[in-house]
C-alpha cells in the first residue's frame, strides 16, 4: 500500500538540507554557546550565525530573535511576558488561537486579568473594526494569528498591527503556520512579538523562536541565566537552531514557487473531492488561505471514521489541530465561524508541503472515493 504524507500543517517531514546542515555540526562537535575557550566560540558563532539567517528571512535585527523550544513556548512567552509586564491590564486575542494562545489567555482570565476574544467571520477571518473599541481599554497584548492552522485563512495582519501601533498597544502574532508560505516581514508589517516554529517547514521539531521587536518590554517565564538577553534562560540548542536556519531560508527562497504549485495542488485536491462528493464544504473557502492547507467537511460524517479509513488507505491527514485529534466535539474555531455541527464533526484538514506530488493528490482523491464509496455502503 502507497503511504501519501499530507499533514505537513501538522509536521512537516525533515528536510534533507536540514539535516545534513545538523549532522555535519554533530560531527563536528563544539561545547557550551556560554563558555569561553575555542569549543565555546564555536558554538556561539554558530548560534549567532542561525539567529543571523532566520533575522534575515524576517527582516529583523538578529537582537530581536529568541530562541525557544518551539511555537508553544514562544506563544506562552509573549502571552503571559506581556501579562507580567503590565498588571492589571487585559489580554486580547482572537477566538480562533491556537491553543498555545488560547489556553494562556484562559490561565490569565483564571486568575482574574479580563479577557476579550475577537469574533471572526464565517470564513474565520478577524473583523478590524472589532478591535478599535478594545484599544482604549490599553491591553497588555493583542494577539491575532497571521493564519489559522485549522482553515488556513489568512488574518489581516498589517490593518490590525497598524491600529496596535498607533494605540501605542503591543500586538502579537503567531506566525507558525504562515511563516515561509505567505510573506511575513516584520520591516513590512509592525508587529511588536511574532512567534515561529521550525518544525511546520522541514526544520527540527522543539525549536522555535519569538521576534520581539526592540524596545518591547517582555518578561521571561523561565529563571536560571542570562541566555537569549535573559529571555529564555537555558543552555541554547545551537544544532536545532542551524537547522531552524536553514529550513526558513529554503522556505523563504522557494516561497513564491510553492505557494503557486501547492495552491494548484491543492485546487485540484479540492475539485477531485468534490467529485464524489458534491455536497464537500471548503472551510474559509472565501477567505485568503495559506496554499497548502485545505479544510474540507463532508455534512454528516464524523471525523475520527474519516481519519481512520483514509490512514487505512496509507493517507495521512489530521482534524486541523494535532492537539484536536481524538476530540469528538466540534473545534473552537468552527464554533466561532458558526459552522454548524453537522458539518464541523465531518472536517478534516489535507496540508501539503516540499514533496507532494500530483500524483500524491491524485492517489488522495481516489483514496477519498473509496472511504466514502464505503461509509455510504454501511450506512445503507
Ligand atoms: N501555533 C500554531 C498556529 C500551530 O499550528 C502550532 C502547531 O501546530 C503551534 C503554535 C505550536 O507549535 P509547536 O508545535 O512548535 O509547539
Amino acid at each position: 500500500m502507497r503511504s501519501v504524507y499530507l499533514d505537513y500543517a501538522a509536521s512537516a517531514p525533515l528536510r534533507p538540507e536540514v539535516r545534513d546542515a545538523m549532522v555535519a555540526h554533530l560531527e563536528a562537535g563544539d561545547g557550551n554557546p556560554s563558555s569561553a575557550h575555542a569549543w565555546g566560540r564555536r558554538a556561539r558563532a554558530a548560534l549567532q550565525g542561525a539567529r543571523e539567517r532566520i533575522a534575515g528571512t524576517l527582516g529583523a535585527s538578529p537582537a530581536e530573535i529568541v530562541f525557544t523550544r518551539g511555537g508553544t513556548e514562544a506563544d506562552n512567552l509573549a502571552v503571559f511576558g506581556r501579562a507580567v509586564v503590565c498588571p492589571g491590564a487585559p489580554v486580547v486575542c482572537s477566538a480562533v488561537e491556537h491553543p498555545a494562545v488560547l489556553d494562556a489567555v484562559r490561565a490569565l482570565g483564571e486568575r482574574g486579568v479580563a479577557t476579550h476574544h475577537l469574533p471572526v467571520n464565517g470564513d474565520g477571518e478577524t473583523e478590524v473594526a472589532t478591535l478599535q473599541p478594545l484599544l482604549p481599554l490599553k491591553p497588555a497584548l493583542v494577539s491575532v494569528m497571521w493564519a489559522n492552522n485549522e482553515t488556513g485563512a489568512v488574518q489581516p495582519m498589517a490593518a490590525l498591527a497598524e491600529r496596535c501601533l498607533a494605540s501605542g498597544v503591543c500586538f502579537h502574532t503567531d506566525a507558525v503556520q504562515a511563516f515561509g508560505r505567505v510573506p511575513v516581514r516584520v520591516d513590512e508589517t509592525p508587529v511588536a512579538l511574532l512567534s515561529l516554529s521550525a518544525h511546520k517547514l522541514g526544520g527540527p521539531r522543539g525549536v522555535g523562536a519569538l521576534f520581539v521587536r526592540r524596545g518591547t518590554p517582555l518578561e521571561p517565564l523561565l529563571r536560571g541565566g542570562g541566555q537569549e538577553r535573559g529571555l529564555r534562560p537555558g543552555t541554547e540548542d545551537v544544532t536545532g537552531a542551524l537547522g531552524f536556519a536553514v529550513a526558513a531560508e529554503l522556505a523563504t527562497r522557494e516561497r513564491e514557487t510553492e505557494a503557486i504549485r501547492l495552491a494548484g495542488l491543492r485546487d485540484r485536491l479540492e475539485a477531485g473531492l468534490r467529485a464524489s462528493t458534491p455536497d464537500l464544504v471548503v472551510l474559509a473557502g472565501a477567505a485568503e488561505r495559506l496554499p497548502h492547507v485545505c479544510q474540507v467537511a463532508l455534512p454528516g460524517a464524523e471525523r475520527e471514521v474519516l481519519l481512520l479509513a483514509l490512514d487505512l488507505e496509507g493517507v495521512a491527514v489530521s482534524a486541523g489541530s494535532a492537539c484536536a485529534t481524538g476530540a469528538a466535539r466540534p473545534s473552537h474555531v468552527h464554533r466561532a465561524m458558526g459552522v454548524p455541527d453537522e458539518v464541523a464533526n465531518g472536517a478534516i484538514r489535507f496540508s501539503l508541503g516540499h514533496s507532494t506530488t500530483a500524483d500524491e493528490v491524485e492517489y488522495a482523491i481516489t483514496a477519498w472515493r473509496r472511504v466514502v464509496e464505503r461509509i455510504s455502503a454501511v450506512a445503507a
